[in-house]
Formats: structure tokens, C-alpha cells, sequence
């Protein structure tokens, strides 16, 4: 589904993605791991190009992101890639129902009953079905988190990104939302996740990614990874967060 090859990306002198090459395929669920700094956002947003390349080549169903004109044609992508970041991002003046139904109907131009039945069928999902018309601010953390899942699923994209999605939560709202991406993982749904959460990738997982100085340093099942790691850097880590 996406293949990435000879990714590199610099900011400045700062070689952030030095050579990177792995591949997506269609219903895998892949846990990218590593040190804070080591570029694993960098390289999420490089997968549906909130972040140009430096060089390299990133293939989407075929088709070449490079080749993409901005625009329409990046719109075009993004729609088949949902994602979800640390901190929610959801729109504040908007109620719950109204943030799910925003993008179907502006962008894909569903209509508002088509676009509210689906939402209330995505907040079922998360378990939020009785929340629909609170606002943010009245929400835990943890419930806007399982928002903002809904709200990708509502485009119906072929695959999820998430960047730490339960970093910037109290711990006991950690479990919801990694139990929502476990149903979503259930269902067949292809993910790549960023993640500290060394359970839920051990878990969930088809494939552990190791990043590393700018390198994928291991790619392997998680009994691979997490159980006979072969670089050095990914035993010290693993040693520091196992
Ligand atoms: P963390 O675990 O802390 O989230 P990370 O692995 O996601 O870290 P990135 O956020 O991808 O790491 O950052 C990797 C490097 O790229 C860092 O040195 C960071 O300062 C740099 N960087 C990231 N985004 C930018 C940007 N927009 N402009 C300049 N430098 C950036
Ligand atoms: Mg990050």
C-alpha cells in the first residue's frame, strides 16, 4: 500500500531521515518505536506529505507522492490517510457531531443526514454515542482523543496514521483509547503508529519499527524486535523502556 524508498529529509544541516526504505502493506498495523528525537514524526508526516521529502521516493497505491501537484491532488491523498496527533486538534467551537461530520460534508460533499448517521455510527464505535452534541472543553482527554479517531474514520481512509496518540494523557484514560485502536486494528483497518506504549505495539502489532539516528535500525515481528533485537542502539533502548 506504501512504499517508501531511500527516504531522506533534512531541516538545514539537520539530517533528520538519513535512508529510509519499508513498506505498508494493506491490513498490517505497524508500531514505530525509538528515542524521543530520532524522527518518527517526521517521518508520519512525511507518509502523507506535511513534510516534503529532501529525496527519496514514497509510493502510494501506486502512485508517486512526488508527483503529486499541491493542491487538489494533496487533498486527494490526505483524504485516504487519517490522522491523529498527541494533542486531539479538535476544533473547539464545534460540537462533537459537528467536528466528525465537518470534513465528509466539505470536502467530499456528503449530505448532512448521510454525514450525521455515519458519525453517530463512528461515536458507537468509540463508545461516545451518548456525547454527541458536548463540545470539547467538557470532554477527557481520553474521550477527545477517541473524537478525533472518529473524525479520521468519518473520510473513510485506507489507512491511519497516529502520532503518539496517547502521549499527552492521564494515565487512566491511556487503556480507552488504546482499545479503540486495538477494535480498529481488529477490523482490519492498515495503521502505523507512533508509539511509547510498549504493550499495546508488542500487542496490536503485525510489524515493530526501530528508528534510530535516523535510521529504521530493526524491522521485525515484535518477538523479533522486542525479544532478539540485533543493533546494539535498539537493545539499550528496549533495556531503558521494557
Ligand atoms: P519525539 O519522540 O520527541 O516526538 P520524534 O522521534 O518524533 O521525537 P521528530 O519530531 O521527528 O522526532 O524530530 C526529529 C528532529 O527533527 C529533531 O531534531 C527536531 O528538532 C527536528 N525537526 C522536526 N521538525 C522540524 C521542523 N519543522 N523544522 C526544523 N527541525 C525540525
Ligand atoms: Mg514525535
Amino acid at each position: 500500500m506504501i512504499e517508501i524508498e531511500h527516504l531522506k529529509k533534512n531541516f538545514g544541516h539537520n539530517e533528520v531521515l538519513k535512508d529510509i526504505s519499508a513498506e505498508v502493506k494493506k491490513g498490517q498495523v505497524i508500531c514505530i518505536i525509538g528515542p524521543s528525537g530520532s524522527g518518527k514524526s517526521t517521518f508520519l508526516r512525511c507518509l502523507n506529505m506535511l513534510e516534503t521529502p529532501t529525496s527519496g521516493k514514497i509510493v502510494f497505491d501506486g502512485t508517486d507522492l512526488a508527483s503529486l501537484k499541491d493542491g487538489k491532488e494533496l487533498d486527494q491523498l490526505r483524504e485516504k490517510m487519517g490522522m491523529v496527533f498527541q494533542n486531539f486538534n479538535l476544533f473547539p467551537n464545534m460540537n462533537v457531531l459537528e467536528n466528525i461530520k465537518l470534513a465528509p460534508m466539505k470536502v467530499k460533499g456528503v449530505s448532512d443526514a448521510d454525514a450525521e448517521k455515519r458519525a453517530l455510527e463512528l461515536l458507537d464505535q468509540v463508545g461516545l454515542k451518548d456525547h454527541a452534541k458536548q463540545f470539547p472543553t467538557s470532554l477527557s482527554g481520553g474521550q477527545q482523543q477517541r473524537v478525533a479517531i472518529a473524525r479520521a474514520l468519518a473520510m473513510d481512509p485506507e489507512v491511519m496514521l497516529f502520532d503518539e496518540p496517547t502521549s499527552a494523557l492521564d494515565p487512566e484514560m491511556v487503556g480507552e483509547v488504546l482499545k479503540t485502536m486495538q477494535k480498529l486494528a481488529d477490523s482490519g483497518m492498515t495503521m502505523v503508529v507512533v508509539t511509547h506504549e510498549m504493550g499495546f505495539a508488542r500487542e496490536v502489532a503485525d510489524e515493530i519499527w526501530f528508528m534510530a539516528d535516523g535510521y529504521l535500525k530493526e524491522q521485525g515481528t515484535p518477538d523479533e524486535v522486542f525479544d532478539h533485537p540485533t543493533s546494539e542502539r535498539a537493545k539499550d533502548f528496549l533495556s531503558k523502556v521494557l
